[in-house]
């Protein structure tokens, strides 16, 4: 007897004939005694439509109204594919985030899972119910609903497991397994059978939007496995562990090329060449919860004053400029600029450590491609280069050709 948690994307529900192809999948896979769980995301694009639509109504939703807006979609698709399984004489039942025991922190559109309290989940299962289960919201200690940022589906799938302690998590998608870079941006990318939940992690937080990076983190943390796998058509994906068991995946130096377009630029210019002054900045910042990424400092055409240039998701750069603003009169420096045209262009890998040519492996095959690389930054295991926006499709081409050869 198994207990599997299985998890269906936008596009895996996008219709109801797409539902019915993975109810009719899942009976068909099931054995007598196996108890499913089906984590499952709203219908296609809904969640983008839902996010046009409040830009419609208010041009700075209240966050908490925004995420009762958008765990609506999820909504839909539970009930849906709940009424799917009962037609096929299936028990099974529905069941939102916060019934089914999913508890986050009150950061409203970007909440993070406390914990999956997992009672009446199990309850239905032993009432032998499929149980369908929202992804994407929870419930604050508020009260209120929230959701988990884009893509939250995949974090709950893993949560949820992690809670049950189930014996698999899958994530169902759109596309094979995970690639050495996105399939549909470079034809010749490579489906990779394992990799490991750093690699993952990184390959996520710079762009590889087949998983949320916060639900690697969380398989990470509790220890779940997760196979990434394709809704329609039945081969192996890959499978994301702690190590590597396959010979043949450990020996490589760069895993894999991301990019990212959903990056902005924001310059600071002119601020005093003085202690204190990057930390006043980044912790207006954090205060309210924007990330930031590729931060740079560099002396300003202005003496004693620096330019201190830094990235952040394109969402955040309004309110992260309102922020700033605030700090001007105080800080006296001159001006904010921001440009949104940009991408961010990333080669990911543990091996690339004390591997000194990678570096310029990327750069090279940048510039053969006449790119300008307006910030480079490093981790221990990435090297990122923001680019023009609009070169960003034969950047990942180029770079992942350099690193993988056989398949350019
Ligand atoms: P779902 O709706 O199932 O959650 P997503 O659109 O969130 O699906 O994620 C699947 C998509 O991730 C694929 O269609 C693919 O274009 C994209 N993707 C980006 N990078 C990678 C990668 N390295 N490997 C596989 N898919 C990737
Ligand atoms: N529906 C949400 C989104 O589009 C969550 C998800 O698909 O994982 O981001
Ligand atoms: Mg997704």
């Amino acid at each position: 007897m198994a207990l599997l948690v299985k998890k269906f994307g936008g596009s895996s529900v996008a219709t109801p004939e797409k539902i019915y192809h993975l109810v009719d999948r899942v009976l068909a896979e099931k054995k007598p005694d196996d108890r499913i769980v089906i984590v499952v995301s709203a219908m296609g694009d809904t969640t983008d439509d839902l996010v046009t639509l409040a830009g419609r109504v208010s041009r700075h939703m209240p966050k908490r109204e925004m995420d009762m807006l958008l765990a609506t979609g999820e909504q839909v698709s539970i009930a849906l594919l709940a009424a799917a399984f009962q037609e096929r004489g299936q028990k099974a039942v529905s069941l939102t985030g916060p019934q089914a025991g999913v508890r986050t922190n009150a950061n409203h559109t970007k909440a993070g899972i406390l914990e999956v309290k997992p009672d009446r989940i199990l309850k239905e299962l032993d009432d032998g119910n499929v149980v369908v289960v929202a992804g994407f919201q929870g419930l604050a200690d508020t009260g209120d609903i929230t959701t988990l940022g884009r893509g939250g589906s995949d974090t709950t799938a893993v949560a949820v497991a992690a809670g049950l302690k189930a014996d698999l998590c899958e994530i169902y998608t759109d596309v094979d397994g995970v690639y050495t870079a996105d399939p549909r941006v470079v034809p010749g990318a490579r489906k990779l059978k394992e990799i490991t939940f750093g690699d993952m992690l990184e390959l996520a937080r710079l762009g590889a939007g087949v998983m949320q990076p916060r639900a690697v983190e969380y398989g990470e943390h509790t220890g779940v496995d997760i196979h990434v796998r394709s809704t329609f058509h039945n081969v192996e994906g890959t499978i994301i562990r702690r190590n590597y068991t396959l010979e043949a995946e450990k020996e490589y130096v760069v895993r894999g090329v991301t990019s990212d377009v959903n990056v902005a630029k924001i310059a600071v210019r002119g601020v005093k060449d003085l202690p204190g002054v990057a930390f006043r900045i980044f912790d207006a910042l954090a205060k309210v919860n924007i990330d930031v990424d590729m931060i740079v400092q560099s002396a300003s055409a202005v003496p004693e004053k620096n330019d201190i240039t830094f990235t952040c998701q394109k969402a955040d750069m309004a309110d992260a400029v309102g922020v700033l603003e605030t700090l001007k009169p105080d800080m006296g420096f001159s001006r904010v600029d921001m440009e949104a045209n940009v991408a961010k262009v990333s080669v990911v890998g543990a091996g690339m450590l004390g591997n000194p040519g990678i570096a310029a492996g990327m750069f090279g095959a940048l510039a053969a491609k006449n790119i300008n690389l307006i910030i480079i930054s490093t981790s221990e295991i990435s090297i990122s280069c923001l680019i023009p926006r609009d070169q960003v499709e034969i950047a990942v081409n180029a770079v992942h050709d350099h690193f993988f050869p056989e398949q350019a």
